[in-house]
């Protein structure tokens, strides 16, 4: 097996187990391995450190999969941890309840570049390292054995996937085409998922329990669902029993869907009303005709794809919150979230704090939220914690 030597005083992090090593943390290598080559990192003593993928394309030169020694990394070590993703989320798939979540998450299952969302009997793969990419055919025949699955979809349009130097596909890795329609279910309420042409793999199952906890707030409210999707906020609110729910999302195929579900639920159409829409325009335009509602959720799209763009990202999140706060009703809920990983719970709570007094508005923080059970946050790894939000009542 091909050696790469660490730079001495780069040791910490790895002996840490956290599983990135930077090319820039790299002394030599010893030979030309292929992109995806599983390699053996030693320190500057010639030491065993880890076991890792390689490639020479991507910032992150080594993905560390296993840090014993004697452990090969062979298929059986794929398959072993494939099985024990998988197994950790029985609790979550409860029949008739919930048939949609997220398998294996990444660096979080052991797994670096590995994503496979379950949509009932159907699997979305995102293959974002070359490593992973050479594993494929073992991983696909696991998922295979211990699932059955009626499709795996390969949607790694990623633009990680670039960083590795890996082309976009959408591909058949098994079974048939999906449909175009795959029913779901989810806290008890069915959602169509368009897994080809759908965002993301084509569900955001990471706010499941959050839904859930917005939604026990909104019996007989007026709630407005901001960036709704599909509608994940809009149904969980409309099953509590709220009295109104206005729907906007700037993805006129994402709205057409959320009405869809609103049928296939048969909830109230009547109390329902969606905008395909740029929500910052929305917002104001609400404000200026004196709209006001009792619950406004805001769950946008990650504005910080990285630590650089913060400062940014946090005045966008500002004025949204601001514009979020001037639109409710006195003592009314803000449930508000950051899907951006460089954005911690406290850099957020400040951004709340300032959009609560540009908005000239008292705000205190009920609840907080995070991600769930199947979107793990390994120890060695906080880079895998991106979802929180704040519940605010505002006054
Ligand atoms: N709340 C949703 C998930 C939101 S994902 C759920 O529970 O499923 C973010 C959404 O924001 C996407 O649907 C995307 O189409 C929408 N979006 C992105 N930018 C937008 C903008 N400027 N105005 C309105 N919607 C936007």
């Amino acid at each position: 097996m091909i050696e790469v030597v660490l730079k001495k005083g780069k040791e910490k992090a790895v002996l840490h187990r956290h599983p990135w090593v930077f090319s820039g943390a790299i002394e030599n290598v010893k030979g030309k391995p292929a992109n995806g080559d599983v390699v053996k990192l030693i320190d500057a003593k010639g030491a065993f450190m880890a076991y890792g993928f390689y490639n020479d394309r991507s910032r992150v030169a080594l993905r560390l999969l296993e840090w014993d020694e004697t452990v090969e990394i062979n298929e059986q070590w794929f398959r072993g941890k494939v099985a024990d993703a998988v197994a950790g989320r029985g609790d979550i798939l409860l029949d008739g309840v919930t048939n949609t979540c997220r398998l294996i998450f990444s660096e979080s299952d052991y797994l670096p570049g590995l994503i496979v969302d379950k949509y009932a009997g159907h699997l979305a793969v995102q293959v974002l390292t070359s490593g992973i990419e050479k594993m494929m055919p073992c991983i696909i025949d696991e998922l295979q054995r211990l699932l059955n699955p009626e499709s795996i979809f390969d949607k790694s349009d990623a633009s990680s996937r670039n960083h590795e130097g890996l082309e976009t596909q959408n591909i058949v890795l098994a079974g048939n085409h999906p449909p175009e329609r795959v029913e779901v279910i989810e806290n008890g309420i069915r959602y169509n998922i368009n897994i080809a042409e759908g965002q993301k793999s084509g569900f955001y199952c990471d706010q499941r329990d959050n839904r859930k906890i917005v939604a026990s707030y909104a019996s007989g409210k007026k709630v407005l669902d901001c960036f709704s999707y599909t509608g994940g906020f809009t149904l969980n609110s409309l099953k509590s029993g709220a009295a109104s729910v206005t729907s906007v999302d700037s993805s006129v195929l994402a709205i057409d869907t959320l009405k869809e579900n609103v049928l296939l639920n048969n909830f109230d159409t009547g109390k329902v009303t969606t905008i395909a829409s740029d929500v910052n325009k929305q917002l104001r335009k609400f404000r200026e005709d004196g709209e006001l509602f009792d619950i406004v959720v805001l769950d946008p799209p990650k504005y910080a794809p990285s630590r650089s763009a913060l400062d940014k990202a946090s005045r966008a999140y500002k004025d949204l919150n601001r514009l979020g706060m001037l639109l409710l009703n006195k003592g009314g809920l803000l449930a508000t979230y950051s899907c951006s990983g460089a954005m911690n719970m406290e850099t957020f709570k400040q951004v709340l704090a300032w959009a609560a007094l540009d908005a000239g508005k008292q705000v205190q923080f009920i609840n907080q939220f995070c991600q769930p059970e199947d979107h793990p946050v390994r120890s060695s790894f906080p880079e895998g914690e991106y979802l929180k939000g704040l519940l605010c009542r505002v006054f």
